[in-house]
């Protein structure tokens, strides 16, 4: 037996962001759909909005006239739940509290047939909460869109503990049959996107805390590894007050697990009513020809002529920098010679070492390769390594003035645009990356999607590059267990913990 709620009459609760948009692509999709908002005049007014939108796209040729007529001519704005009797799904899009919700559905269920599909776009709540209570709570189903609706691609269908997979597989149909990407989801706090994103934001809010570099260094790191908008301008876009909400719920969601703890330097800005774009300050200032400011690129001049160069390991990081120094060098009519042989990666100058992150910071690593000289650089992340690529790197605190600028100097003849930073264990991009690799580790270790669907998540909820086990595949499970064990030993405490999911398929447990 299946559900197929194609053609389905649908009835909108909520008249807002988030509903308005789920009508549109509801109507496009050849619903009849009605829109229900407690507050008098709403719905009326969402559904002109949606009009001159839509008359807006035809205009730019992006939709044909005819099937948007034929779209609001199957649009009704009620004013009663009543009216709604006939539905065969009902998307709820109301504000977000769970007590609001339960109360809603309840009513709804006195009032549409027992077989009507009831779907919850909740961000954060349990979706088994809100059933609870429910005389068929089996019937309801999280319909997590993202936004802007018509937009965004993902949609989560979210379980609860009651749900009945055949709902779950029928939201997950339409969803398809709509346009859209849909991913199941177990219903647990964040669900996929809103979980595994976490460490985007704190990764960055906790190199800030320790002072490691400044928001535009951040930023134009990880959009050196392909991420469309760096850390600090998005929690700008976003709203530091949303963004710090959902970090608080999904911390609190989880007992207070440290591993999610919130950021005292996002808690200040939240408090000083710094909420980023819509209110004018937030790590940048806004307005009045405000933004932000262009990145502070240090001039390096050519490296001082080398007596011994030797690029260090294996892999496709250490071939181009083997191509990279090849280039360098070749003015000098020599070539830098290769071990393969070597645990790190990087290159020895003259016994100086420049070595890619494995987690441990410079001064870790020039204990533990006893010399004074080395620097450390962040993973490019984005193949083939383009030039110019923004990177982090930090000189061993004890090293000697010459290293201190020809470490620089180095990475910019290689190719690269060097970014000095204090010296945090895996810098910034590697640590990153290998926490939001960590987080989704632990989401398909406990259900809460499996690997595919993590990975689609991220892409088309948040735009990401990559998922996070696609990285993981260019990456090797030693290596990103490495870097997390690593931050572990350096910071202490649960935050750094390692997915059991990662442990179990390292070599060195
Ligand atoms: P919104 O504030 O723009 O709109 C909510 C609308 O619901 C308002 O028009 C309000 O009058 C109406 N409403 C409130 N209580 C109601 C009730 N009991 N009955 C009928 N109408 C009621 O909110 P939004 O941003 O559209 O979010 C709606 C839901 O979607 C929330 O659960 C939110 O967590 C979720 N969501 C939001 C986003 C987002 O980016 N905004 C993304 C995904 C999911």
């Amino acid at each position: 037996m299946s559900i197929d709620l194609r053609g389905t009459p649908v009835l909108v609760v909520g008249a807002g962001i988030m509903g308005a948009g789920i009508v549109q692509v509801a109507a496009l999709a050849g619903h009849h759909v009605q829109l229900f908002d407690m507050r008098e005049g709403a719905a009326v007014q969402a559904l002109d909005k949606l009009a001159a939108t839509l008359k807006g796209l035809v205009d730019k040729g992006k939709l044909g006239a005819e099937a948007v007529q034929a779209a609001m001519a199957r649009i009704a704005p009620i004013t009663s739940l009543a009216e709604a009797r006939d539905a065969g799904l009902v998307v709820e899009a109301i504000v977000e509290n769970l007590d609001a919700k339960r109360s809603l559905f309840r009513e709804l269920e006195a009032i549409v047939a027992t077989g009507t599909v009831l779907a919850t776009n909740t961000s954060s709540i349990s979706v088994t909460a809100i059933a609870n209570g429910l005389k068929h709570p089996a019937r309801l189903v999280g319909m997590h869109f993202f936004n802007p609706v018509p937009l965004m691609k993902l949609v989560e269908v979210v379980h609860g503990l009651q749900t009945l997979p055949m709902v779950a597989e029928a939201i997950f149909e339409l969803s398809t049959a709509w346009g859209k990407v849909p991913v199941h989801a177990k219903s647990t706090p964040g669900f996929i996107v809103n979980r595994i994103a976490r460490p985007y934001y704190a990764e960055t809010l906790a190199l800030l805390q320790e002072q490691a570099t400044t928001p535009q260094v951040l930023d134009a790191c990880l959009k050196a590894a392909g991420f469309r908008m760096g850390p600090c301008e998005l929690m700008d876009l976003i709203g530091h007050d949303t963004n710090f909400a959902v970090t608080n719920s999904v911390y609190e969601a989880n007992f207070f697990d440290k591993r999610y703890v919130p950021s005292l330097v996002q808690r200040e800005m939240v408090a000083g009513g710094l909420f980023g774009r819509k209110s004018g300050r937030g790590f940048y200032a806004y307005g009045d020809g405000a933004g932000i400011p262009p990145l502070p690129v240090a001039v390096h001049e050519a490296p001082a002529t080398a007596r011994e160069v030797t690029v260090h390991g294996i892999g496709p990081i250490a071939d181009h920098l083997e191509h990279a120094a090849i280039a360098a060098l070749a003015p000098q009519g020599w070539g830098p010679a290769r071990d393969l042989s070597s645990a790190w990666v990087g290159l020895s100058i003259d016994g100086a070492r420049l070595v890619l992150t494995d987690g441990r910071s410079a001064q870790q690593l020039s204990r533990d390769l006893h010399c004074a000289d080395v620097a450390v650089f962040d993973r490019p992340v984005v193949m083939p390594i383009a030039a110019g690529t923004a990177l982090a790197y930090a000189v061993a605190p004890g090293a000697s003035e010459a290293w201190r600028t020809q470490a620089g100097a180095w990475l910019a003849a290689l190719g690269f645009t060097p970014l000095p930073l204090a010296d945090a264990p895996g810098l910034v991009v590697a640590r990153t990356i290998a926490m939001l690799i960590n987080e989704g580790a632990d989401a398909v270790l406990q259900g809460v999607c499996d690997e595919a669907g993590a990975d689609a998540a991220m892409k088309l909820g948040v735009n990401y590059p990559a998922g996070p086990f696609e990285w993981l595949s260019r990456w090797s499970v030693d290596g990103v267990a490495g870097v997390v064990r690593a931050l572990d030993a350096e910071y202490r405490g649960e935050r750094y913990r390692l997915s059991p999911w990662l442990r179990r398929r390292a070599h060195h447990s």
